[in-house]
């Protein structure tokens, strides 16, 4: 059956990618790319032949529908994006989120992720977690992003780009205050991967003494808070509206 499949690609190591996506990009008529040098290069390691075309933030909703299309005529469709699993901070939402709409099978090639990749390593609570993405660039922003996060119990996972985890570490600190535990994951499956713990101050150090811990691609994984007040205060705010539900 004519499908959009939504492939995952490699975030550093080329050879983790799956035998299924390597034969869907094989089959594929089209195939969408977030980059098209990019990924060409990467097809051109798999021996894919496919043609690539461009599906990036600027252009998604003007061609999504043109691709759909393509599918609804038979065509196999493949969604890359340059790293990872297609749509997390990535292009394809819309593309999916129409697809669908409009019937057209979508089906998941599964791979990797940075966000999972870096939490199946971190040493953190893993049964629930919050992903947040990218925080905003600006400082103030930044600041106010994290502290929706202050009495947040679950692991809270953040995608960093390049050059900016200084300035990150310095806003967490005024934020969460210098002792909040935090776990780096930098370069995940390439040559300097690092996985580093340890309290907010600590890191800050750790990174601002070496600059080469502050170049390539970060995830960083805040730990939760033991007990959340807020959570408490919601609690008790049920407790004492059931119980006054009960009274007669
Ligand atoms: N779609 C990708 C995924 O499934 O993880 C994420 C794409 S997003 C535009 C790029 C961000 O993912 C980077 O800034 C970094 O935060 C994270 N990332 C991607 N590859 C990574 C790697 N090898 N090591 C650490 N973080 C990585």
């Amino acid at each position: 059956e004519a499908s959009l499949y939504i492939v995952a690609t490699p975030i550093g190591n080329l050879d983790d990618i799956t035998l299924r996506a390597i034969e869907t990009l094989k089959k594929a008529d089209i195939i969408a790319a977030e980059d098209t040098r990019h990924s060409q290069r990467l097809m051109n390691h798999l021996g894919v032949t496919a043609r690539l075309m461009a599906l990036h933030e600027h252009n998604e909703r003007e061609k999504s529908q043109a691709l759909i299309d393509k599918v609804k005529e038979g065509k196999s469709i493949a969604l890359v994006s340059d790293a990872g699993t297609p749509l997390i901070s990535d292009p394809g939402y819309f593309l999916v989120k129409l697809a669908r709409e409009q019937g057209v099978n979508v089906v998941p090639i599964p791979g990797v992720s940075a966000v999972v990749t870096a939490l199946s390593v971190s040493g953190l609570p893993s049964d629930r977690f919050v992903f947040e993405g990218f925080l905003p660039a600006k400082q103030g922003a930044k600041a106010k992003r994290l502290e929706v996060f202050l009495y947040e119990s679950r692991t809270v996972i953040f995608y960093e780009s390049p050059h900016r985890i200084l300035d990150t570490l310095k806003v967490m600190i005024d934020v969460y205050g210098a002792d909040r535990y935090l776990v780096v994951a930098r370069e995940l499956t390439k040559t300097f991967e690092t996985i580093k713990g340890g309290s907010l101050s600590d890191l800050y150090e750790w990174a601002a003494a070496d600059a080469n811990q502050q170049k390539g691609e970060f995830v960083l994984l805040l730990e939760g808070v033991a007990d959340s007040p807020e959570a408490s205060v919601a609690d008790q705010d049920k407790m004492l509206a059931l119980l006054m539900s009960e009274m007669p």
